[in-house]
Parts: structure tokens; sequence; C-alpha cells
């Protein structure tokens, strides 16, 4: 089945960045969110990632103004019903993506592919609440979504060969490269680097290491590019706390406890990056270790 057109429901930080490589590969976008004011910010950050990555000679200015021109805005859900391939980005909370494909299915072209982007949910269980279990996929774009190479496809036990193959021709002409996982809480990054991250924090707790040798210790000792509790305050520790419990309740296995010390920074409020501290304090000109 071939995809042109592509509905983005949530217009967030996933749904804006999936809406930038849709268009700029040349398929029209429709991003629906429930907020006028989170599709105006989705437009402009769109227009300024777009007008960096021309500053740096990746498109042109005239790929630029085609893609933007490609890409609407509605805040009626059902608008989407009309389109090829549905990508649902919004908030990760299961009764909000069922409401979501409840309102949609009735409005769907019956040819109409779903997918979610969901960190955690399951797939399989997504999709049974739909009309079309076969053509549901798990498509996880890795974030910043312009930036990185990654995106995970997730079959669930029903989706069947054709929408996993059309998926996989959507990545490829994305230019991204696609990495196949089964439908197990946090698949396979999360189910990796999450854990690595909790055990980061259960070296600082069980005073191994401080803040800086920690992640000193993986960015020149294992040659990651970030120290993992840097990481953790990139993406959240309330996203990271998030992802250990659905671990944790998803796989009944204690090597996935939250580390306390994570659960502590949480409860502080302390988020990382997004609330000015957790790991290290940003409020000043550097980040400061908070331990
Ligand atoms: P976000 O909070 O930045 O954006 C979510 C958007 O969804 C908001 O603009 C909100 O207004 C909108 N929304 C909420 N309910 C809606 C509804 N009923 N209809 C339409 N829009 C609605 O969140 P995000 O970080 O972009 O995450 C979106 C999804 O992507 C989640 O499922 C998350 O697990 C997944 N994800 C996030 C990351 C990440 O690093 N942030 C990475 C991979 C996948």
């Amino acid at each position: 089945m071939t995809i042109e057109t592509v509905g983005i429901v949530g217009a967030g930080q996933m749904g804006n960045g999936i809406a930038h490589v849709c268009a700029l590969a040349g398929y029209d976008v429709l991003l629906n969110d429930i907020a006028q004011e989170s599709l105006d910010k989705a437009i402009a950050t769109i227009e300024k990632n777009m007008s960096r990555q021309a500053s740096k000679g990746k498109i042109s200015e005239a790929e630029m103004t085609t893609a933007m021109g490609r890409i609407k805005t509605t805040l009626t859900l059902t608008d989407l019903g009309q389109t090829d391939l549905v990508i649902e980005a919004a908030t990760e909370r299961e009764e909000v993506k069922n409401q979501i494909f409840k309102t949609l299915v009735p409005h769907l072209k019956p040819t109409t592919i779903l997918a979610s982007n969901t960190s955690s949910i399951s797939i399989t269980r997504l999709a049974s609440r739909t009309d079309r279990p076969e053509r549901f996929m798990g498509v996880h774009f890795m974030n910043p979504v312009p930036v990185m190479q990654l995106v995970e496809l997730i079959r669930g036990i029903a989706t069947d060969e054709e929408t996993y193959k059309t998926l996989l021709g959507v990545v490829e002409r994305l230019n991204k490269t696609p990495a196949s996982a089964e439908d197990f809480p946090a698949f396979i990054v999360n189910r990796i680097l999450i854990p690595m991250i909790n055990e980061a924090v259960y070296t600082l707790y069980e005073g191994v290491g401080n803040v800086r040798s920690i992640d000193m210790a993986m960015r020149l000792g294992a040659n990651h590019p970030m120290g993992p509790l840097e990481l953790a305050d990139f993406i959240g520790l309330d996203t990271c706390l998030a992802i250990m419990h659905v671990l944790h309740d998803g796989l009944a296995d204690t090597k996935y406890r939250p580390c306390p010390l994570l659960v502590k920074y949480v409860e502080a409020g302390w988020l990382g990056r997004k609330t000015g501290r957790g790991f290290y304090d940003y409020r000043g000109e550097t980040p400061v270790p908070t331990r």
C-alpha cells in the first residue's frame, strides 16, 4: 500500500518532529491537537528547526518552503479520517490514546493504517480496542526526531505483514533506519537504556562514585557521548522513573526495581533540565552536580 497523506495526533515534542520529517520526505501532513496554542507552537518549532537545517546546508530554502507548505493543522480529530496513515503522538496516557482511536475509527478509510508512537503502552492492547488490529503498529521515533536516525517498529500480535512492509517503506522514505522490536515493555532502546541509567543512580546512591565521576567514567570508559546522569536529566527523571515502573510491573522481575534515589529526586520535583535541577543544577552559567 502506498502512503501519501499522514495524519499526526498530538503536536507536542514528538508530533512536531514527526510532522517535520514527514513533510521533508514529501508526505502531505495533517497535524491535530486539542489546543490551538500547541499547533501554533509546533509550526513555529518546525520552522525554526528547518531554518537551522537550511542554514547548515542540510536542506535548501526551496525544500523548506515546499515542506512547510505541506503541513496543515486542525483542531478536529476526525479530519484525519481521510489520510492513509495516522500516527498518534499524544500524551502518554492509555485512556487518552484509547479515546483518540475510538473517536477516529468511524471516520477512517478502510485502508488507513493506525500507528502509535507510545514509549511504553502495549501495542497489542491499543490495537485490540480498534476495528483494525491487523493494520495497527507501533512506530517509535526517538527525540529529537529530525536528528535521531532510529525508528523502532513494533508489531502487535495481530499486525499483518502488509502493514509492517508499508511502514518499513515509510521509515526508509524518511531516510531513517528501522529496528524491529517485539511488543514487550519498553521495546529495545528503553529496555536497555533506562535500566542502565537506573544502575548509574544506584551507583551514586551507594556512594561508589559521585555525579561527575560516574558520568566521566561512562563517557571516557565506555565511549558514551553523554554520561548516564546527564542523559537522565535530558530525558526527564519522571520519564525514566515511569519507564522503570513499566518494566517492573510488566516483567515482574526485581532487577527492574527503581532506585530509591531516583524516586526521591522525582518527589522533590527535580526532574532534570526541564525543571532547572536534577543530577545537575542548570540554573547558573554551567551545570553543577547536585551530589
Ligand atoms: P508532549 O506532552 O510534548 O505532547 C503531547 C501533545 O498531545 C500535547 O500537545 C497535547 O496537547 C496533545 N494531546 C493530548 N491529548 C490529545 C488529544 N486527545 N488529541 C490530540 N492531541 C492531544 O509529549 P511528547 O513528548 O511529544 O510525547 C508524545 C508521545 O510520544 C507519547 O506517547 C510518548 O511516550 C512518546 N515518545 C516520547 C519521547 C520523548 O522523548 N519525549 C520519545 C519517544 C516517544
